[in-house]
C-alpha cells in the first residue's frame, strides 16, 4: 500500500493560496492483515531475511546435539516486582507490556543488560524439542539498554534477547495466567483497536518455570517479518502447564475475519549454528554472581561463541 500524505503550501505574496499536493512517498505502510500465518500471506511467503537468513528462528532443539556448556545463570532484575498490565490483541499475537519501573535481563554471558519490552504467546509452540511442539510458547522480548528502543536494537547484532518458555498440557488450569486469559477473551474481536488492563497485578516471575537456571541458548532471529538476525535465544529447559480449556482461549483470538488458530512460524534450519545447554548442578550458579573476573570471562565465553557460530 503507498501513503499519500497532504501537503498544504500558503502563498502569501497575493490571496492567500491554499494548494493541496498530494506527496506519494512510496512507503509501505505496516499492517496486521501484511503477513499472516497461512494461505499468501503465510511463512513461505514472507519477505527478505525471512527467506534470504542463514541463522533464522525458531529451531528444533536436537537435545542429543546439544552442547553442555556453562555460560553463567540468567539474571532476572525485578521480575519478581508487581505490575499493573495491558494485553493487545495485535491480529498476530496476544501481547503484553507492563506498567513502572523497567525489568531487567542480564548474566547467562550476555555482552549487556537488557529491558523487558513484551511479552506475547505463540499457540503453538514455536520451538519444537526433538520433534515435539509443545501447545504454548511465552516469549519474554529484552533490547539492549544502549539502544534508545526495541527497533532501533532489533538492526544490531545481539541486540534482543528473548526468554522462552515452553507450556506442556495439564487437567489443571495454571492459575498464574487466569488474569491473562481473561483479558485475552476481552480484546479476542479487537485486532489492533484496544488495549485491555489486566485485573490483577502481574509478577513476571510466576510466568517462568521454578527452575530458572537451565535453559538452552543459540543464536537467531525474530520470528516474525523481518526476521532480524540479532536475537539471542535462551529456551527454558524446565516447561510450566497449561489446560486445554486455557490454551483454547487463544486460539479464539480474531485477525481480521478469522480466528487465529495458530501463530508459529515452522522450525528452520540450523545449518552450522550450535545450540548450548546449561545444565542444573554447576558451581558458582548463583543468579547474584557480578564479579568482576566473571563478567569478564561471560564477555570472552561470548565473542568465543560467536566466533564458533560463524566458522
Ligand atoms: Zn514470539
Amino acid at each position: 500500500m503507498t501513503l499519500c500524505a497532504p501537503r498544504v503550501k500558503f502563498d502569501l505574496g497575493r490571496l492567500l493560496v491554499v494548494t493541496l499536493t498530494l506527496l506519494c512517498t512510496g512507503l509501505h505502510v505496516s499492517k496486521a492483515n501484511d503477513w499472516g500465518y497461512w494461505s499468501e500471506n503465510g511463512p513461505d511467503n514472507w519477505p527478505g531475511l525471512c527467506t534470504a537468513g542463514k541463522k533464522q528462528s525458531p529451531i528444533d532443539i536436537v537435545t542429543e546435539d546439544t552442547v553442555r556448556f556453562d555460560l553463567g545463570a540468567l539474571k532476572f532484575d525485578r521480575y519478581d516486582f508487581a505490575f499493573s498490565g495491558m494485553v493487545i490483541n495485535t491480529g498476530h499475537s496476544v501481547q503484553i507490556t507492563l506498567d513502572g519501573v523497567p525489568i531487567h535481563l542480564s548474566g547467562g554471558s550476555l555482552p549487556s543488560i537488557y529491558v523487558l519490552e513484551q511479552m506475547h504467546f505463540h499457540w503453538s509452540a514455536e520451538h519444537t524439542v526433538d520433534g515435539f511442539r509443545h501447545p504454548l510458547e511465552l516469549h519474554f522480548v529484552h533490547y539492549d539498554v544502549q539502544y534508545a528502543n526495541f527497533s532501533v536494537a532489533a538492526e544490531h547484532e545481539n541486540g534482543i534477547v528473548v526468554v522462552a518458555v515452553l507450556f506442556e498440557l495439564s487437567n489443571e488450569d495454571n492459575q498464574d495466567l487466569a488474569a491473562i486469559l481473561k483479558a485475552t477473551e476481552l480484546v479476542s474481536q479487537w485486532v489492533g483497536k484496544n488495549m485491555v488492563h489486566i485485573r490483577k497485578k502481574l509478577i513476571p516471575y510466576l510466568l517462568l518455570p521454578k527452575d530458572h537456571t537451565t535453559y538452552y541458548r543459540y543464536q537467531g532471529s525474530l520470528t516474525t517479518p523481518g526476521c532480524q538476525e540479532s536475537v539471542m535465544w535462551f529456551i527454558m529447559t524446565e516447561k510450566l502447564t497449561v489446560s486445554e480449556t486455557q490454551v483454547n482461549v487463544f486460539k479464539r483470538v480474531m485477525s481480521g475475519d478469522h480466528a487465529l488458530k495458530s501463530n508459529y512460524r515452522p522450525t528452520q534450519d540450523l545449518g552450522d549454528r550450535k545450540v548450548y545447554h546449561r545444565l542444573e548442578g554447576y558451581s558458582g550458579t548463583s543468579s547474584f554472581s557480578s564479579s568482576i573476573i566473571s563478567n569478564i570471562l561471560s564477555i570472552v565465553l561470548v565473542r568465543l561463541l560467536q566466533l564458533s557460530d560463524d566458522f
